[in-house]
């Protein structure tokens, strides 16, 4: 037994070591990660350029506070600004405290409009991590049971229904804010519908509401562009993004424009390790490497390929429900519960995930190649359809 709390139900296997889209357990055995750590290692295990300007970057500064002016910071809000059309950044450590800063800043854009119990609209299926404000927004009664009384401040409704969330807007008179995932990825790889985004941001413009797209799993090139939102054509409000921007290292940002970029004020909000050194060179230099190797390229052509290559595979097998994702984020439905499948893959050397019972998710580095892609492809299918039969 070990002295960790119990709060993971872990794999039977330790990693000793990785490069590119392999890893190697403690006992040599070789593994095609068609995970990246959960849409965190988008350039590959060690990438040598990361490995570099992170060592050059230990041996010369790793913290100092967010009391004194940091230059990497700077250089990386410009840097996303300059990406994602967004006016400024704050920097925090996950996901979650990214989540937390656009809600506390929704609260806040709603008490100086005066509204003094401010509403953000959230979904059905959607996950926006572990942290009591970001938990309650999470559409999954699993990460909310045991820990009310949860917060006020949140309404409901269907991902891909623009009607449900005017109706909430005729009824509900403290709306500030939408929290949104483009594309939700714990709640199964849910594909908005045409229009969906655009349908959202329409009605955040009728009611004075922010829009804020939560592309902590979808963000930093994973859809096939910089940002997901960026397939739709409109500007959003707010994005949250984590994951993939440091490639490991823990950072996470709040990224807001225009009206919802004047929010906070000095006090208003902080943290400590946000956005020191080390994280920023991390997160500059993936911006950089995706840019240079053209990995937005990369990942849409690659994931187009697989999910076609999939429905070749799969296609007429009555209980593949549906193929869908978007670049390197893949969804298999299944038409029963399929979380058998992670062990077998793993017996057969591949990592693969499976959310919300019946998809199969896969969420591969953003560098992974098109013969690497084939062998996913082919050892997943078989098990796949090895597992149907069974
Ligand atoms: C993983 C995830 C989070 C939470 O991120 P943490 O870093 O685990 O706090 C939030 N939103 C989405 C969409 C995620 O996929």
């Amino acid at each position: 037994m070990s002295n960790l709390m119990n709060t993971y139900s872990q794999l039977p296997v330790t990693f000793a070591k990785g490069e590119g889209v392999w890893l190697w357990d403690e006992a040599g055995k070789r593994y095609l990660d068609a995970l990246a750590g959960v849409a965190v290692c988008g350039l590959g295990h060690c990438h040598p350029k990361l490995v570099a300007a992170l060592c050059k970057q230990v041996g010369t500064l790793i913290h100092t506070s967010n009391l004194y002016h940091i230059g990497k910071q700077e250089q990386l809000a410009s840097r996303l600004a300059a990406l994602s059309g967004m006016d400024n950044a704050f920097f925090c450590n996950s996901g979650a405290e990214a989540n937390e800063a656009a809600i506390k800043l929704a609260r806040l854009y709603g008490h100086g409009r005066s509204i003094d119990l401010p509403t953000i609209i959230v979904m059905e299926k959607s996950f926006h991590g572990r942290t009591m404000a970001t938990l309650t927004a999470s559409g999954n009664r699993k990460v909310q049971a045991g820990f009310e009384p949860l917060l006020t401040g949140f309404a409901r409704v269907p991902y891909n229904d623009l009607e449900a969330v005017a109706q909430v807007g005729v009824h509900n008179k403290n709306v500030v804010a939408i929290l949104v995932e483009p594309y939700q990825g714990e709640g199964g790889v849910n594909v908005p519908q045409a229009n969906y985004l655009q349908g959202l941001r329409h009605l955040c413009d009728q009611n004075g509401w922010l829009l804020m797209l939560d592309e902590v799993q979808c963000g930093i090139g994973r859809s096939g562009k910089w940002f997901a939102f960026q397939h739709s054509g409109i500007m959003p409000d707010v994005i949250t993004l984590a994951k993939g921007l440091g490639s490991g290292v823990a950072i996470g940002a709040c990224l807001a424009k225009g009206t919802a970029a004047e929010v906070f004020k000095p006090g208003n909000h902080a943290s400590t390790f946000g956005g020191n050194p080390l994280a920023c060179t991390a997160a500059l230099t993936t911006l950089e490497v995706i840019g240079e190797d053209d990995l937005l390229r990369n990942a849409m052509e690659v994931g187009d390929f697989m999910r076609s290559m999939f429905k070749a595979r799969l296609a007429g097998l009555p209980d593949v429900r549906q193929i869908r994702g978007q670049g390197l984020m893949i969804g298999i439905e299944l038409s029963k519960p399929c979380g058998d499948l992670v062990k077998e893959a793993l017996k057969r050397g591949l990592l693969i995930n499976v959310t919300s019972d019946k998809v199969v998710r896969l969420l591969p580095p953003l560098v992974m190649q098109r013969s690497e892609a084939e062998q996913v492809v082919d050892t997943l299918s078989m098990l796949i359809k090895e597992f149907l039969m069974a």
